[in-house]
């Protein structure tokens, strides 16, 4: 039999509806062919795990493209076209066997509300209907019809924070590879919950940790093949915004119906239980006054970037500032025009900057003389993990500003600060600091255990879970918003 040849590709960002900045073409890691292999082979991502199942079945990979940026604003819609043209443009040869497609699944454009259910059914409309497809997505992916309609099986992380991303492509790709075999025909279980989780959704803890276990069971007893549990991004103002439980398996089986239903029940049944509360960033900072053993790394919660955030809000920075008696401490900032500023006035200079606040709602600009410690127009970060470890991304020009004992990394673009070597590529060790602010709310929880003491703060903006203070229209009606008559239903959906 001659060797299996799996197409593989396409885009990844999640993106946030009232985050006005789109995202351009300059905040993507774009990759193509051997070099987005060559960069991914080894790593805990969905391509690394895409092929290393496929590599180990003895299968070929091909990778047109990838684009993969950070969270932020809608896509533009052009950087989004000129990917689906490059991945039609392989799909049309038509030299492969399958398809598997390492995505988010909560990105936007200005014009579509399902751009990777738009991506697929343009593969599709190529490939024909037999072809098989699967897609791994992150575990806060927009599901919707047209995505389970189109994929013979979507697989999602089943981690949060996540540090399954190798796992997740290989299950989607063993999948594609037991179907091309004859041992897979999926059927899908699916059922809506018009619900959003708000931050007290780790799935190393309950509630979720006993619903993410009975899934399991249910894989290992063989009752179903894949079992996903989506929780959404919490801030797409979407039709159909809210939770998913799928259960793949082969045939049609009322029990793998019944196991869909009740995990659904289940996390209606658990809503309340599912918004978090956090400490005040007043609480946290009386702490590292004081003095702590290890560093205190917060996570700003109101303003993550890792949840689509701009990254610019000042209200942790004004909080720094009004506190001397702080140990050195790091806090980030989108800035470009102070990033610009700095590079004209040279390494060494002091220079005072009105930095922040253009885009967050609740911190304005704050006013800030220093000294520029660090200069940079790229910087490359390689994540030491666990999550994505081994997974490099390009920085763009950055600027390094000392106030005291307080750094404020000003970058031209925002980065979510998952990793620890965002800072080290900025010249700033994190683990000599006191106190080292993220723009992320449990991601970064992963990679800096090893450095510090994590804690997600309570604090304002666009992407707090707050989310009454936002302004959702269509994505409406779901809990916590509003209140609607829920009895879990499946959703007749998936490949026919
Ligand atoms: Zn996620």
């Amino acid at each position: 039999m001659s060797r299996k040849r799996i197409l593989a590709g396409g885009i990844a960002q999640e993106s946030h509806s009232f985050n006005p900045v789109l995202t351009n073409r300059a905040r993507f890691n774009i990759r193509s062919g051997a070099a987005a292999i060559a960069s991914a082979r080894g790593t805990n991502s969905l391509l690394g795990g895409i092929l290393d199942a496929a590599e180990r079945a003895g299968a070929e990979v091909v990778v047109p493209t990838l684009f993969r940026a950070q969270s932020g604003g809608p896509v533009e819609d052009a950087v989004f076209a000129e990917m689906r043209d490059m991945m039609c443009d392989a799909a049309k040869r038509g030299d492969f066997d399958a398809i598997v497609l390492p995505l988010h699944g909560g990105m936007l454009t200005p014009t579509l509300h399902d751009p990777e259910g738009a991506l697929m059914a343009s593969l599709r409309a190529i490939t024909g209907p037999d072809l098989p497809m699967t897609v791994a997505f992150d575990l806060h992916a927009h599901v919707t019809p047209q995505i389970l309609e189109t994929c013979d099986l979507l697989a999602g992380y089943l981690t949060n924070p996540h540090g399954d991303q190798g796992d997740t492509g290989r299950r989607a790709c063993r999948a594609v590879l037991d179907i091309l075999d004859g041992r897979l025909r999926p059927v899908l279980s699916a059922v809506h919950v018009p619900m959003l989780t708000l931050g007290h959704d780790r799935t190393d803890e309950e509630p979720l940790m006993g619903l993410h276990a009975r899934a399991r069971a249910a894989v290992e007893s063989g009752l179903a093949y894949d079992v996903s549990i989506f929780n959404a991004q919490q801030f797409l103002d979407v039709p159909g915004l809210g939770n998913w439980v799928l259960a793949y398996g082969n045939g049609p089986d009322a029990k793998r119906d019944a196991l869909a239903l009740e995990l659904a029940q289940a996390l209606w049944d658990q809503r309340r239980a599912l918004i978090g509360t956090y400490p005040s960033l007043e609480e946290c900072l009386d702490r590292a006054e004081r003095g702590t053993e290890r560093p205190l790394i917060l996570g700003d919660q109101g303003d993550r970037v890792a949840g689509g955030g701009p990254g610019d809000s000042t209200y942790v920075l004004r909080a720094l500032l009004a506190r001397p008696g702080l140990p050195p401490s790091v806090v980030p900032l989108t800035e470009p025009e102070a990033v610009q500023a700095c590079h004209k006035a040279g390494k060494g200079a002091r220079v005072t900057l009105e930095v922040g606040g253009r885009y967050s709602t609740v911190a304005p600009p704050v006013t800030v003389t220093g000294e520029i410690l660090g200069l940079g127009t790229e910087a490359q970060v390689t994540y030491d993990g666990p999550a994505d470890a081994g997974y490099t991304a390009k920085l763009g020009a950055y600027a390094v500003l000392g106030v005291g004992k307080l750094r404020i990394l000003l970058t031209d673009q925002p980065y979510s600060y998952l990793d620890p070597d965002y800072f080290r590529a900025m010249g700033v060790d994190p683990a000599e600091m006191g106190v080292v602010v993220t723009r992320s709310g449990y991601h970064f929880t992963l990679n800096f255990a090893a450095t510090g003491e994590c804690i997600t703060v309570d604090t304002p903006g666009m992407t707090s879970y707050r989310v009454q203070e936002l302004p959702f229209t269509v994505a409406r009606p779901f809990f916590p918003l509003d209140e609607p008559d829920f009895k879990p239903a499946l959703a007749r959906l998936g490949r026919p």
